[in-house]
């Protein structure tokens, strides 16, 4: 079975409701912003390089309300029995970085956005808005802690509704800009995720129908049309719902070991590597973790480039896919046995390709399928995770979306 996203009406009436019912009256409005899937380029944002995320159907639903006091009260409908949180005014970055759990993020967003929209501050990114204390309700239908996001989704979200409510314009192409910034700046120094800016610029920089190459080296984001029902095909996301003790150790370690990587070829990043040089890397792991960040790269560029054809093939698609879980197994030794089961399963039940996506050890597999696959081809995943003495996963339908915006 797969779980297709809430409509945007049903999470913006949910939203909406959890917020009359805890603060009382009507907010100023809904915003939402959405999760993402990685289609190919794990591992190579922290390393220079090139990933291709799309922002998914499954989103984060904020009904806010500015408070005169300047206080943020927040309540989620993801976490019931946690009562509204309240960070009172000052809402500074140090005072956010104290609290600790879920409401982190939302104080950091707050507060990181008083430092660059601020009407007193000729500096400000966008002068003119000063942003204010905020009545908050969240409710959201992207999956917590599977790799899609979640977090980047309530982070932008919010970061979009205090922006409109401050009188920004968040149609503008330079605050989205501005905004991927602050929403990073609160995941990595406000809650204390090192991550790099992928989750943010999917929310906030992708289209509907398209794809988003985003280039590490140089900060670009370029769309990429993406038509999965023209190629006659769909991408189906199975979370194995596993998340080993490994992952914030084994995340450490690789970027240690990219480190090394670079110190042994001279190298500022390892996608400014030589393939040379890389071959000639006295050091098995390191060779293996460098080996896997070229190309994984060159796969990456592989991918556009079929997507550029003017109707792309989908085998095509899926080997890069295949060759990508393959390096990541291999190479960059983040995949898992759940992991491999899924991604062997859908290739078994007829998926053009598969591949782990995010940063490993546990998370999702995302296949790519044909059209009328996907009910067929989750089953057959979970009747292969059954046989395994595996828990069932959860299968998601993929669909390239519309960022953050305004819902009503
Ligand atoms: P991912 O981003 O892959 O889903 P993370 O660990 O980066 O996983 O982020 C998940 C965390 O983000 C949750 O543990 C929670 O603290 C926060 N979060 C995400 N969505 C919500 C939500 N709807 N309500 C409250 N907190 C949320
Ligand atoms: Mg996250």
């Amino acid at each position: 079975m797969t779980t297709e996203p809430r409509s945007a009406a049903e999470g913006a009436r949910r939203a909406d409701a959890l917020f009359r019912r805890v603060f009382g009256g009507t907010p100023r409005g809904v915003w939402s912003a959405p999760g993402r899937v990685n289609l190919i380029g794990e591992h190579t944002d922290h390393n220079g390089g090139l990933c291709l995320p799309i922002a998914l159907g499954h989103r984060t639903y904020v009904a806010l309300r500015a408070r005169a006091d300047g206080a943020v009260r927040v309540v989620s409908a993801q976490h019931p029995h946690d009562g509204p949180a309240t960070l009172s005014s000052p809402v500074t970055p140090g005072r956010a970085a104290a609290v600790t759990g879920w409401p982190a993020y939302i104080f950091g967003v707050a507060s990181l956005l008083r430092a660059h929209l601020g009407a007193a501050d000729p500096a400000a990114a966008v002068p003119g808005a000063a942003v204010p204390g905020a009545d908050i309700a969240i409710d959201s239908c992207v999956p917590q802690g599977a790799g899609l996001s979640s977090s980047a989704a309530l982070e932008c979200a919010v970061a979009c509704a205090l922006a409109a409510v401050a009188g920004a314009d968040i149609g503008d192409p330079h605050l989205r800009s501005v905004l991927v910034d602050v929403t990073r700046a609160a995941e990595n120094d406000v809650v204390g995720v090192p991550s790099g800016a992928m989750d943010q610029s999917a929310a906030l920089l992708a289209a509907a129908g398209h794809a988003l190459l985003l280039d590490a080296a140089d900060g670009t984001a370029t769309p990429v049309p993406f038509d999965t029902a023209a190629m006659g095909a769909s991408l189906l996301i199975v979370d194995t719902r596993t998340a080993h003790a490994l992952v914030e150790g084994g995340y450490a370690t690789r970027r240690a070991e990219c480190a090394a990587a670079e110190r042994a070829l001279g190298v500022r990043t390892l996608s400014g590597a030589d393939d040379a040089d890389v071959v000639g890397l006295a050091d098995p792991l390191l060779r293996a973790r460098a080996r896997h960040v070229l190309t994984e790269n060159a796969r990456v560029r592989a991918f556009v480039e079929e997507l550029a054809a003017p109707v792309p093939a989908p085998q095509r698609l899926g080997a890069l896919l295949d060759a990508s879980h393959a390096s990541l197994r291999d190479d960059f030794a983040v995949s898992t046995d759940e992991l491999d089961c899924a991604a062997d399963a859908a290739r078994e039940a007829g998926a053009f390709g598969a591949r782990m996506v995010g940063a490993g050890f546990g998370g999702a597999v995302l296949a790519l399928v044909p059209a009328d696959g996907a009910a067929r081809i989750a089953e057959r995943i979970t009747d292969a995770f059954r046989a395994a003495g595996l828990p069932d996963p959860a299968c998601y339908p993929a669909h390239p979306s519309a960022p953050a915006r305004s819902e009503r």
